[in-house]
């Protein structure tokens, strides 16, 4: 086993990356911008590198940057997390070249899986159904107007180097296609400085059911069975659950093996995700294989038992994977809600600020994956992701009564965040049924978004009390008050709180 490992990456993903290292007696080096000299993956890390400024693209992205600081600190291994450097080919090339040990797949594999349409035509050739479309980027405007037609509106127009939702277009009719198109390979060209775009055809009403794949070096692939990530907008996904209400165990047993097919073709080695869509009558189509670790991981975590960090680690480290298939069990159910730096009530527009208060959920069945402290400076420079909130219970219900709890206990003051919105989507009817596809969030979000918002009394409290503690402050009593005052955790009585103060008067 190594005995140093960076990690190439910050935020919560640094965070829970350290934490499998510590776990396995691994030492961790984290890398750092100028933005995060106080971030928590830095202090959580062995030792830390300096490596740039605040834009990712001078630091977080310098791939040589971050090798010449793995060389220097005597680690062995880089993880790169997700997004970054991750699914960079040249990067996991370099990073051998240097070496070093990459904590994912082998280059090799990324670059079959790396573009959509490579991925697609892998796909066909190893036997897996794809969602129907062409596997070639389309030459011009003529052919886009062909491929529509043939396989009718409305289509999809998406980036072959395409992630994150961007350079994707519904078109619902031939007189859009041309601009639509235009907006398409522009959108690529900025986010991914490539211009190729395909044809899909646009799949009203799946779930995004995704199979969370893990192999070793000695040829051993398994299925760690199925995410369910339909509650999305804008093509993003914001709620994940496992296992799905939607799948059967034959279902699952045929996505599994289809999804290791397809890993197999790629020649894949460690974790890595097929993701589908799945229609209404039991259909699956192959959308893309995702080959790193996922945002959404924890909740396969939970339900299969499995540290992925740590297996992805010791499968890099050369170990073999002690379990068979039939180990794989799903037991009870896991949720995740990505609490995002939005504001869900201002069309999720990005929040920034000082993190001035941050009272952190616990108790049974919680799990809080994080990557910001109080007194942290959220800014536009990253993703607005903050930090994951994971439950567990044996069931589906119980699971969402306990993200519901847990959200109720989550405070975070200085910074708008998604939490009020998930708390809304935990207590809505249709949420509560399972009655949810890729399209579902986006048509309820106006109901969603109308309904009074939670537990508005206590927050108003919480800020009397601060404001009455303030225009004490000086007074004998004053830090005890202040101490009171400070501690919103305490929200849900904050009412009685500053009576109980009001009243020492
Ligand atoms: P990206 O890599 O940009 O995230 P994906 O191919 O993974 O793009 O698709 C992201 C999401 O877009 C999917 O989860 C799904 O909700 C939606 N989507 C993708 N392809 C289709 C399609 N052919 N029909 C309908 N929705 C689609």
């Amino acid at each position: 086993m190594f005995s140093k490992v960076l990690i190439a990456n910050r935020g919560e993903i640094a965070v829970r990356v350290i934490r499998a290292c510590h776990e396995l007696g691994i030492a961790a080096v984290a890398v750092y911008s100028d933005a995060d000299t106080r971030a928590p993956h830095v202090r959580a890390a062995d030792e830390a590198f300096h490596i740039g400024p605040a834009p990712s693209a001078e630091s977080y992205l310098r791939g040589q940057t971050i090798i010449d600081a793995a060389l220097k600190s005597g680690a062995q291994a880089i993880h790169p997390g997700y997004g970054f450097l991750s699914e960079r080919e040249w990067f996991a090339r370099a990073v051998r070249e240097a070496g070093l040990v990459f904590v994912g797949p082998p280059a090799e594999a990324i670059a079959a899986m790396g573009s959509k349409t490579a991925a697609r035509q892998l796909a066909v050739a190893a036997g897996v159904p794809v969602v129907p479309g062409t596997t070639e980027p389309l030459r011009d405007e003529r052919e886009a107007r062909e491929v529509a037609e043939r396989f009718g509106y409305p289509v999809l127009l998406k980036a072959a180097a395409g992630g994150g939702g961007k350079g994707m277009r519904i078109v619902r009719d031939t007189k859009t296609l041309a601009s639509s198109l235009e907006m398409a390979r522009r959108e690529a060209k900025a986010a991914f400085g490539d211009d190729a775009v395909y044809v899909e055809k646009y799949i009203v009403g799946p779930r995004h059911v995704e199979i969370q794949i893990l192999g070793d070096a000695h040829g051993t692939m398994l299925s760690l069975n199925e995410r369910e990530c339909s509650v999305q907008r804008r093509h993003q996904k914001m709620i994940e659950e496992a296992p799905s209400v939607a799948v059967n165990p034959e279902l699952r047993r045929r996505m599994g093996e289809t999804a290791v097919r397809a890993g197999r073709a790629a020649g894949y080695v460690n974790a890595g995700t097929c993701e589908f869509l799945l229609d209404a009558k039991g259909e699956f189509y192959f959308l893309e294989m995702n080959t790193r670790l996922q945002v959404e991981h924890p909740v396969t975590e939970l339900v299969a038992g499995i540290d992925l960090v740590q297996w992805q680690l010791r499968v890099a480290a050369g170990e073999r994977l002690p379990f068979v298939q039939n180990d794989i069990v799903p037991r009870g159910w896991a949720m995740e809600c990505r609490i995002t730096s939005e504001d869900p009530s201002n069309g999720f527009l990005p929040s920034t600020g000082r993190v001035r208060y941050l009272h952190l959920p616990s108790g049974p069945g919680v799990r809080w994956d994080g990557g910001i402290e109080a007194g942290n400076d959220v800014t536009l420079h990253y993703d607005p992701m903050l930090a994951k909130l994971i439950v567990w219970a044996p069931t589906r219900e119980l699971a969402i009564a306990r993200m519901h709890r847990a959200l109720d206990e989550l405070v975070i003051a200085g910074v708008e965040t998604s939490r009020d919105f998930h708390m809304r989507v935990m207590e809505d009817d249709e949420f509560r049924r399972g009655e949810i596809e890729i399209q579902w969030l986006e048509r309820r979000l106006p109901s969603l978004l109308a309904v009074e918002p939670p537990r508005e009394k206590p927050r108003i409290a919480a800020i009397a009390a601060a404001l009455l503690a303030d225009r004490d402050r000086g007074s004998p009593r004053s830090r005890q008050e202040a101490s009171v005052a400070a501690a919103p955790a305490a929200a849900t009585d904050a009412w009685k709180r500053a009576g109980r103060i009001e009243a020492q008067r």
